[in-house]
Formats: structure tokens, C-alpha cells, sequence
């Protein structure tokens, strides 16, 4: 049964041939990309987050032995494969905590059918492994930078850290030959303007692409209130009228970000706005928690437990069955009925942003 959305984002870019030949959920989404937590722990405690106060607290992070091992990853990231899986993201927590990182992606590499392996990092320890998760054979890097202001940066993330160390690791992207870099970086009402001009100042003409991500109700620790949203129209307003853009379409059907161009042909930056215009229609994306829990959407409230199947000696078979039938079944779309009061689920505890990797 495919159900008519009706949304009002269509990606500007039509889909491929292929994926005709993806298998779809109820909307008649395609799964086509999968992001990999491998760790939920993380350097950093970013206010947006895991804010210090409720992290110290409530949580519990997952003992080394939850963790989906190596061949365990593999495995189900040749099996998101084999059903149309082509770009996979590795995140955390923080990823480059996880010990041995480039062995897997050296693995992953070798995949059939996986043509773009990226990765999402706070940028604190690229200084030691950009090079290195490079040659292993990873693609593309986003680095996570909300300021250029060292203090400001700190008091983001919790007084953890420093700016220096993070645009040390840039530079060090730069250098070892990533096929892009992304910077991403949350828009909240307490990074003032004057900071988002200098990032823009800062990176362009350079390689790494800027992208302003509105501020997200994710998970249920943040504290998140719509008032400290800032909508990305405004910052496209204001960055237009000190450096003039234009919009751009879209590279890919389901890409999440908005992207303008600069009028001088000083690169780009680009804007996700998952508050202000959802994107569900176009989403063709799973999750894997750490622990191995699938999920169909950032806001879910359930996963699908893959380390008991793992556990249980499943055949592969009857591992694509489980994801199929899970896709199959997805109606996902929180973003779009966000602000409608009777949205099922919607006051039911979500899974934590630093659980699933954003
Ligand atoms: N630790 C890594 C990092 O910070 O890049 C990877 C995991 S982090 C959860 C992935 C992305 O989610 C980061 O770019 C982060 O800025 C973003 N993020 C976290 N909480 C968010 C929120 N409430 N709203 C929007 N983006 C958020
Ligand atoms: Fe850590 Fe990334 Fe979450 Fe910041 S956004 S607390 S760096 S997982
Ligand atoms: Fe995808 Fe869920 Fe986000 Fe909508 S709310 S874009 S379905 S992850």
C-alpha cells in the first residue's frame, strides 16, 4: 500500500533508474543510505546534545561488550547492501572513540554495491586520524564546528576541548585528500550572527562546505524549546547580504540539504531544515545503533534489536527479511506532523541524538 504525503518539499532532483529497483516503505521511500553508530560515548557534551547535567545523571553509557563488534557491523552493513544500500555513514557518540576505526572501514571498503563511505566527527582527534582514516579508504568527512569563538566553543561543548585542536584536524582533511568536507553547524539562538559571518568568512574559498542545521527536538535531554530555534531562511538573509548566494538543486534525490551557491564562485554552503520545511518526503535513510538497535527515524521511540538476531545465528536470508519487512513497514514522518497535537508517539521517550549519530 503506498500513501500520498502530500508534503510540500520535493527534492528538486528526480530519482535514478535504480531506484526503481529499491525496496520501499509505505510512503514509497527507497532505502538508499544507512548511518552506523559505533559508539555512544563521546569527549564532548554539547548542550544540544548531551547536555553535561542530564548525562552525568540519568544515562548509562553501553559497556564495551554491547557494542556490535567489527564482524557483526560488517555483516549487516553487506545486508543493508544487498537491499540498495550504497552510501553508509559511520557516527556516534563520538566515532573516533571507537578503537580501531580504520580496520573497519578498511572492511566496509570492500563491500559489493557500497560506492561512498563518510563519516560525522566533533573534529577533536582528526589532528591524530584524519590521514589515517583516509587511507583506509574512507571518502567524505563533516566536522561538527558551531564558532570560531574559542570560548564560545567551549562553553557549547560542555568546557571540553579545544577550537585549536578542531581546526588543526580540518586543515589535516584538508591536506590528506578527502573527497569532500562538510562542516556542520547547529543554529541556536546564542551563536549570534557576527559568529556565523566569520564561519563563513573563514571557510570560504576553501574546501569544506558549510551547513547551518536548524536546532532539533532530539532525543529527551536536550531541553529543546522552538523559541530557541533560529529558522535558516534568516540565515540565508543574512548571509546573502554580505556575501550574495543563489540557489543550487540538489546533487542527489533525497539529500537532505538545501545548498546556495556564493554569486562569486567561492564555493557553497548549504542548510538543513528539518524545523522550518521537513524533509520526510524525500527520507531514505536507516540507523544502526551502536548496540545494533535498527531504526527507521531520527525521532524514533523503538528500534529493532539486529545483535539478538546476530546472537541467534540467523541465516543472512532471514537477516534481509527482517530489514526488508522493517522498511516495509515504515510510515516515519515526525518532522512533518511535529506540530500537529495528535501525532501518535509523539510523548513517548525518543532515542537520544548521541545514541543514533544524527
Ligand atoms: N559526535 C559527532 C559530531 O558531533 O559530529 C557525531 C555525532 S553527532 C550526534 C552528529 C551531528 O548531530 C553533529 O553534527 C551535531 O552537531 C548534530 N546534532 C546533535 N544534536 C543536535 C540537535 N539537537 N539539533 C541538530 N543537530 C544536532
Ligand atoms: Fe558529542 Fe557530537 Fe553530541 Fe556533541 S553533538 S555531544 S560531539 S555526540
Ligand atoms: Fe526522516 Fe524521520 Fe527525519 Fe522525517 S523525521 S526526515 S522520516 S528521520
Amino acid at each position: 500500500m503506498n500513501m500520498n504525503l502530500g508534503l510540500n518539499t520535493p527534492s528538486a532532483v528526480p530519482k535514478k533508474e535504480e531506484d526503481d529497483l529499491k525496496i520501499r516503505d509505505l510512503y514509497h521511500r527507497p532505502l538508499c543510505d544507512l548511518r552506523v553508530s559505533v559508539i555512544d560515548q563521546c569527549n564532548f557534551r554539547c548542550s544540544y546534545c548531551m547536555p553535561q547535567d542530564h548525562c552525568a545523571e540519568q544515562y548509562t553509557f553501553l559497556k564495551k561488550d554491547q557494542w556490535l563488534t567489527f564482524p557483526q557491523i560488517e555483516r549487516l552493513v553487506r545486508m543493508f547492501a544487498k537491499l540498495g544500500v550504497e552510501k553508509v555513514r559511520l557516527t556516534g557518540g563520538e566515532p573516533l572513540l571507537r578503537p580501531g576505526l580504520s580496520t573497519l572501514i578498511r572492511k566496509l571498503k570492500k563491500i559489493p554495491g557500497l560506492k561512498d563511505l563518510a563519516l560525522t566527527t566533533n573534529g577533536s582527534l582528526l589532528y591524530r586520524d584524519a590521514r589515517k582514516l583516509r587511507k583506509a579508504g574512507l571518502n567524505r568527512i563533516t566536522v561538527s564546528l558551531d564558532t570560531l569563538d574559542a570560548e564560545m566553543f567551549r562553553q557549547i561543548n560542555g568546557h571540553r576541548g579545544t577550537l585549536e585542536r578542531v581546526l588543526d584536524g580540518i586543515r589535516e582533511c584538508e591536506d590528506a585528500g578527502y573527497e569532500c568536507i562538510k562542516i556542520n553547524v547547529v543554529l541556536q539562538k546564542n551563536i549570534g550572527h557576527r559568529r556565523i559571518l566569520d564561519l563563513v568568512r573563514y571557510f570560504k574559498g576553501r574546501k569544506p562546505i558549510l551547513r547551518f542545521i536548524e536546532y532539533m527536538d532530539v532525543g529527551n535531554c536536550n531541553h529543546w524549546n522552538p523559541a530557541a530555534v533560529v529558522p535558516a531562511s534568516e540565515i540565508v538573509d543574512l548571509i546573502n547580504e554580505h556575501f550574495p548566494i543563489e540557489p543550487v538543486e540538489s546533487n542527489y534525490y533525497g539529500e537532505v540539504a538545501s545548498r546556495y551557491q556564493f554569486a562569486d564562485g567561492e564555493g557553497e554552503v548549504g542548510f538543513i531544515t528539518s524545523i522550518t520545511q521537513p524533509f520526510c518526503r524525500t527520507c531514505t535513510r536507516s540507523r544502526l545503533s551502536a548496540d545494533g538497535k535498527m531504526y527507521t527515524c531520527l525521532f524514533a521511540n523503538h528500534g529493532i534489536d539486529m545483535r539478538s538476531f546476530l546472537d541467534q545465528d540467523v541465516s543472512d536470508d532471514e537477516l534481509l527479511n527482517i530489514i526488508q519487512s522493517a522498511w516495509q513497514k515504515r510510515d516515519d514522518r515526525y518532522s512533518e506532523l511535529r506540530a500537529k497535537p495528535a501525532t501518535p508517539r509523539k510523548n513517548l521517550p525518543k532515542i537520544e541524538m548521541f545514541q543514533i549519530g544524527g
